[in-house]
């Protein structure tokens, strides 16, 4: 069966590697019919998306937020989010600032750890305003620093290694404010990923539903049949709808193919079928 809907996906407006408009042609031929495009905290890449929209496909404008929960960087997802709101857009240029502030000092740490120029290498692999750590990895692996993207996040980026810097995003509370201004639907990406005990995870999701938010990514990419059970779970004692997209990132992850997501388990309400969907 192939996956009809796919609402995660980068373009090179932040960390992906084909153009929004290629990522249109790749998720079309895939079969999908209802892509999300969201890159992290930017909307760069959703204008050219749209004009790409072929018949049969029809995109969902939508970003990745960064935010800070208790220490811990959280992904929500906005979908359905009119990118030409102030309030979003104000949002989201804080978050930015915060990006270069932070690349630069991953590049000083890095270069601390005998590495130099990843600042400079990491800035001009970004194609679009972002510099994510994806950008550094890819430097570090073009200079034979590590065999593989994963190995230097492994080594270099992830805490206690050289190059981590920690995370200093939004407000739970002011990033389900933006997406609200910008009337979209606030979803908790990947939410297996942030590896939360139970009782985290709980007061999380219960937080994030009093702010508002109305989703997790039930099926994601990074998902195992495990999480997704145990997500989806989730979703039916919370009374929350389920997303499901793979988060892909370009034909470079070869494990990750668009199209081929697994079907949301039953018993889950599917974020499309809410009123406040965005496309029909
Ligand atoms: P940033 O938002 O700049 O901190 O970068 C986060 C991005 O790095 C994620 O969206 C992924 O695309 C990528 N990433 C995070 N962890 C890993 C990992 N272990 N291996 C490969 N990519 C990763
Ligand atoms: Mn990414
Ligand atoms: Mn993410
Ligand atoms: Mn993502």
């Amino acid at each position: 069966m192939t996956a009809r809907y796919d609402l995660h996906c980068h373009s090179l407006a932040s960390d992906g590697t084909l153009t929004p408009a290629g990522l249109v042609q790749a998720a079309s031929d895939a079969g999908i019919e209802v892509l999300a495009l969201t890159d992290h905290d930017t909307t760069d890449g959703i204008r050219e998306a749209a004009a790409a929209a072929v018949a049969g496909l029809r995109l969902v404008p939508g970003a990745e937020i960064s935010i800070t929960w208790q220490s811990q960087t959280i992904h929500v997802l906005g979908l359905g989010i009119d990118p030409g709101c102030d309030e979003l857009q104000a949002g989201l240029a804080q978050l930015r600032e915060f990006r270069d502030w932070r690349a630069e000092e991953i590049g000083r740490r890095l270069a601390r750890a005998g590495i130099g120029g990843a600042w400079t290498g990491a800035r001009a692999l970004a194609q679009g305003r972002i510099v994510s750590r994806t950008h550094f990895a890819q430097y570090l692996v073009e200079q034979g620093h590590a065999p593989s993207v994963r190995d230097v996040f492994r080594r270099f980026l992830v805490n206690n290694r050289p190059g981590y810097v920690s995370g200093e995003w939004a407000e739970l509370e002011d990033a389900l404010g933006w997406i609200r201004a910008a009337g979209g639907m606030a979803v908790i990406a990947h939410p297996a990923r942030y590896r939360l005990t139970a009782s985290k995870l709980s007061r999380l999701v219960g937080e994030f539903r009093e702010l508002g938010g109305v989703g997790l990514e039930v099926v994601s990419g990074s998902h195992t049949r495990d999480n997704i059970n145990t997500m989806a779970a989730l979703c039916r004692t919370e009374r929350l709808l389920a997303s499901c997209g793979s988060d892909y990132h370009g034909p470079e992850n070869c494990w990750m193919r668009l199209g081929e997501l697994p079907a949301l388990p039953t018993g889950c309400t599917p974020v499309w079928e809410s009123e406040q969907w965005p496309v029909q």
